[in-house]
């Protein structure tokens, strides 16, 4: 039984998005749980899909005693404020001075935080958790599959798990295998070589997803290797070539900062052969370099193809509104598909989540069955957009409060409200409205205002990717629109001024200078 430390701190950060996480974001519970310090901790995060979840059911497993630290998340946005920032960094290691020695650390973290102050959020954290822990005790941290990677993160981790898979199932399973690796290395006492590679090309988000290739077969080949093949399928034996762990992390191009885009870590006992898997899957992720690409559509487009499919399809016709994602920094209410929804008299489609909760309030209050006289979305005003203005109708209110049940949010208590599905009765189109910016990734954001998803013909999703994890397979085919949203698809479009020179701002496209 070893005595380890386990804690949490997330935040994805979009510096070109219009919104800061403040304390604020930190402290309040989303469709995750609050800010939770100490003993508290583990009964908080129980249940949840998400990575300290399935670190402490393993460690406890294992026969380990924990000593919880704290663990948070916010809201995908702009930069972390150096207030909020300070504060959890600070008590992270308050409590790991107080309540020391350890034998080990566990952390779950996002990967791709950059604060006001920082822009290496993790690879500081860890920093200032070595000064207090030295250097001999293992720290291992799960990450996202959105994490830029950076050598200080890979310098002051003994090791670090990632997820493999986007839409993300499996953010409890790699907190589980996290902290497997750790109890190996507790147990093991052998030192664990690093093998780290940065790719010199960004990958926008919506072709990073691993329901399509390359990325499929990407992961599928690092799951082989890890687990004893050899490149080609092979079974090397019980000895792996020493290589302990893999992970890949595609990176979070909305970033400005040196370190953003995609890297690789391999670890391994035998420094050669961590080397040379390194070498080997830079060169084949690489050589997919020109694979990571597909069709974006106009919302006047995607509006038009929708309709002809969905006159003979049985099936839901989903439209990813990609930009807009708030999973990914957008403000989930922006209004250039609802607009092309409506200007094209799309009849039966619904639209969510639209984030505006001055709207939600006032058709809260209005009732079901009202006509509700005012403009819905646009409530930040990104882009310069308006607040669209109908004669809707108050279909149905709701709490906000209710339960996930898909593959990502399957049991998370989500308190986004109060909530309102309007319609517009010229046009036939729908949006759902909510408080809090939350992607639009469970049927039950839909049920919980009475529509059942597999019954609407036209299905517009604020979401990159994660929509695909519960809606895929309810639906015909899937068209990704690209309308205005603080997740700008294509990364040369957004004006870089930290990252580093010389890394291509999407596959096979320019280079930045
Ligand atoms: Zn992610």
């Amino acid at each position: 039984m070893a005595r380890i430390a386990v804690g949490g701190f997330q935040h994805e950060t979009n510096t070109f998005a219009p919104l800061k996480a403040s304390w604020a974001d930190f402290e309040r519970a989303d469709a995750w749980p609050p800010f939770v310090r100490g003993p508290e901790l583990i009964e908080a995060v129980e249940g949840f899909n998400i990575p300290i979840a399935g670190a402490v059911k393993t460690l406890l497993a294992l026969d380990h005693q924990l000593v919880p630290l704290c663990w948070c998340s916010a809201p995908p946005s702009s930069y972390v404020e150096e207030e909020a920032y300070e504060k959890v960094a600070g008590w992270m290691v308050e409590d790991l001075r107080a309540q020391g020695p350890f034998d080990a650390v566990y952390l779950d973290l996002h990967g791709a935080m950059v604060a006001e102050h920082l822009e290496d959020g993790e690879g500081e954290l860890m920093r200032r958790v070595r000064s207090v822990i030295g250097e001999r005790i293992p720290l291992v941290a799960s990450l996202d599959y959105h994490t830029n990677m950076t050598p200080e993160m890979v310098r002051h981790a003994t090791a670090m798990v990632g997820y493999r898979t986007y839409p993300h199932i499996d953010m409890a399973e790699t907190g589980s295998r996290a902290v497997r690796l750790l109890d190996r290395l507790l147990k093991d006492h052998r030192p664990l070589h690093k093998a780290y590679r940065q790719l010199d090309f960004l990958i926008p988000l919506v072709w990073q997803c691993t329901l399509m290739e390359p990325a499929k077969g990407i992961f599928e080949l690092i799951a082989e290797v890890e687990r004893g093949s050899d490149w080609s399928g092979e079974p090397t034996g019980s000895h792996n070539q020493g290589i302990v762990s893999i992970t890949h992390t595609p990176g979070f191009p909305p970033a400005d900062i040196a370190q953003c885009g995609p890297a690789l870590v391999v670890y391994g006992h035998d420094k050669e052969a961590a080397e040379s898997v390194a070498d080997r899957l830079a060169g084949f992720i690489k050589e997919r370099e020109p694979g990571f690409d597909g069709r974006l559509f106009s919302p006047d487009e995607a509006v038009v193809e929708a309709m002809r499919l969905a006159r003979t399809a049985t099936k839901p016709v989903l439209l990813a509104d990609v930009q807009d994602n708030p999973g990914a920094g957008g403000t989930s209410d922006t209004v250039g598909l609802l607009r092309a929804l409506i200007a094209h008299r799309a009849q039966g489609a619904v639209i969510g989540m639209i984030v505006d909760p001055a709207a939600a309030e006032a058709a809260s209050a209005a009732g079901e069955g009202a006509m509700f006289e005012r403009g819905i979305g646009a409530a930040v005003g990104f882009a310069g957009e308006e607040p669209v203005e109908r004669a809707w109708r108050v279909v149905r209110i709701a709490s906000g409060v209710f339960t996930g049940s898909g593959p990502m949010y399957g049991g998370a208590k989500f308190r986004i409200g109060p909530m309102a599905l309007l319609t517009d009765e010229d046009s036939g189109v729908s949006a759902v409205l909510a408080c809090r910016r939350i992607q639009a990734v469970d049927q039950e954001m839909f049920r919980h205002v009475g529509v059942e998803p597999s019954g609407v013909p036209i299905l517009a999703l604020k979401s990159t990717v994660h929509f695909r994890a519960h809606f895929q397979p309810i639906a015909e085919t899937v068209l990704c629109v690209q309308s205005p949203g603080a997740h700008v698809t294509d990364p040369a479009e957004l004006p870089y001024r930290n990252l580093r020179k010389g890394i291509r701002l999407r596959p096979a496209g320019p280079v930045h200078r």
